[in-house]
């Protein structure tokens, strides 16, 4: 499974493909480009065939990990299978050939699909409105700072402080910071919950929005959330749920009735749309009533609801009858905080996530919840006579294993996690959150089966077993990988973009 860099496929003169003779009359670049924007040198590029580029991107998919071909426990961010019914769906062409800019009255249905997405999305989370605009999680996490902003400046003061627990992922106090607030980090207690005391002494009136998530990154429920909304409403702060981890929720309780203010959620996490490599996902908004005003342009509204009805008859008499468009986007909001985003929202990602709520249906996501969460107790069951799992209490949808006790023997949670892939398991997460030091963070979701769990179980009882026997082999693992310990430090260190420069 070795396979070259398609640097040495290179052949000089080799193309993919060859254009007909140039008809217009040539000019030398240098009268069409600047002198300073022309490059001094060719640029250093492979020469190769179109089936070389087709067999060597072919040959890289296929040792490439992912969620179709393994095993991909990593912890916070979801990796659960893509049932294949959210493809088809969302290639119907209603949904994939359709332009932002066509007429309303022409793209009624996949309007109203947006419509029922917005309010299973307020069902599921017990939020008063949506909006679908935000392109990921973290850009979730902006709208929703930028909306608590707009919200309390309309009562006088932004105010400046967001509270975030030392456990947050980091994207919350990067979108707190980005929308202008200074960011203050309180501590978790022994049980990986936000320290009540620590969080009483943090809290006053110019904090504008408490950020949480629950369960919290140490996959822990945070038992005192009711005691934490009360107070932060008590000081006027906002409460902000990062809702990344839903997957551990949905069906059995609502961030709505937790007191959360405003969500986010990672529809390409818990409702199973494709992500990781950087590719589009979602991260729509739901808010409670008072910020409703603030919520980006354009918003869904119902025009009339079917006030119009023209019965006609077809060329064979049969009888159709023709509705008015019921949906329109509302762009008349002066309370407003803009735009996030380039129209309505990633259509794709959320009709798939759409398909992946209906098809199961409120019974299933409830069971889709059960299972991640018995998923990860059985693997924390089984494995906490050797690993040590700084958590007394049972875990939600992940566990968060430290690797203490085999960083003493000479080995670590990275090797760990890197001897993983010769048993052909993707690596759990690793040093995050970093409140647990050697933090393996593994997440199995509902959709892994007992037999896959097991024999994952039985690869870290054997890498525990080796660390005992000789923990110096471990690292240079893998072993079997095409490509084997990198020096991950080197293209920081010496970053050198013409590395790929080589003798002729
Ligand atoms: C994944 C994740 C985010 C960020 O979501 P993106 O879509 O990657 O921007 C935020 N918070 C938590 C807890 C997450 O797991």
């Amino acid at each position: 499974m070795r396979e070259s860099l398609i640097f040495d496929l290179s052949s000089p003169g080799r193309r993919a493909c060859s254009l007909p003779a140039f008809d217009a009359p040539a000019k030398p670049l240098t009268e069409l480009v600047p002198q300073d924007c022309l490059r001094q040198h060719d640029a250093d590029l492979p020469e190769v065939s179109e089936i070389d580029v087709v067999r060597h991107v072919t040959r890289l998919s296929q040792i490439n990990f992912s969620v179709d071909t393994h095993f991909y426990p990593l912890g916070s961010c979801t990796m659960k299978y893509n049932p294949k019914i959210n493809d088809r769906i969302a290639s119907l062409p209603g949904f994939a050939n359709i332009h932002p800019y066509q007429p309303a009255s022409t793209t009624q249905g996949a309007l109203a699909a947006f419509e029922l997405l917005e309010q299973t999305l307020c069902a599921i989370t017990g939020m008063d409105a949506f909006t679908l605009q935000p392109a990921a999680g973290a850009h979730g996490e902006l709208t929703g700072l930028l909306l608590i902003r707009a919200y309390h400046t309309a009562r006088g003061n932004p105010r400046r402080k967001v509270i975030v627990p030392d456990s947050a992922h980091g994207t919350n106090p990067s979108s707190a910071h980005l929308a202008g607030y200074h960011v203050v980090t309180v501590p978790s207690n022994n049980r990986g919950e936000v320290d009540l005391e620590k969080f009483r002494a943090v809290l006053d009136d110019e904090v504008a929005a408490v950020m949480l998530t629950n369960p919290s990154t140490h996959g822990v429920f945070e038992t005192n959330i009711l005691e934490i909304a009360a107070m932060a409403h008590k000081a006027g702060a906002l409460l902000y749920y990062d809702g990344a981890n839903l997957n551990a929720l949905v069906g059995l309780a609502r961030p709505g009735d937790m007191g959360f203010d405003v969500v986010h959620l990672n529809v390409h996490k818990t409702f199973s749309t494709p992500h990781g490599g950087g590719g589009p996902g979602a991260g729509p908004v739901g808010v409670k009533k008072a910020l409703e005003p603030f919520l980006p342009v354009p918003r869904l509204k119902i025009v009339e609801r079917e006030a119009l009805s023209i019965e006609r008859k077809n060329a064979d008499a049969s009888r159709f009858t023709l509705h008015a468009p019921r949906l329109a986007w509302d762009y008349d909001r002066p309370q407003t905080i803009g735009k996030m985003r380039s129209f309505y929202g990633s259509t794709g990602v959320l009709i798939r996530a759409l398909t992946y709520i209906l098809a199961h249906g409120d019974e299933g996501m409830r069971r889709v919840s059960e299972v991640a969460i018995i998923n990860a107790n059985y693997i924390k069951a089984k494995l906490k006579d050797l690993y040590d799992d700084p958590f007394p209490q049972a875990c939600m949808h992940e566990i968060v294993f430290s690797a203490r006790l085999q960083k003493k023997q000479g080995s670590s949670a990275r090797d760990i996690a890197k001897r993983l892939l010769d048993f052909g398991f993707h690596a759990p997460t690793i040093y995050f959150p970093m409140t647990v030091p050697e933090a393996l963070m593994i997440e199995p979701t509902e959709t892994e089966s007992r037999e896959t769990l097991d024999r994952f179980i039985a690869a870290m009882r054997q890498i525990a077993e080796e660390i005992t026997r000789n923990a110096e082999t471990l690292h240079n693992a893998p072993f079997t990988m095409p490509v084997t310990r990198v020096d991950e430090v080197k293209a920081a260190r010496e970053l050198d973009v013409n590395f790929v420069k080589r003798d002729a």
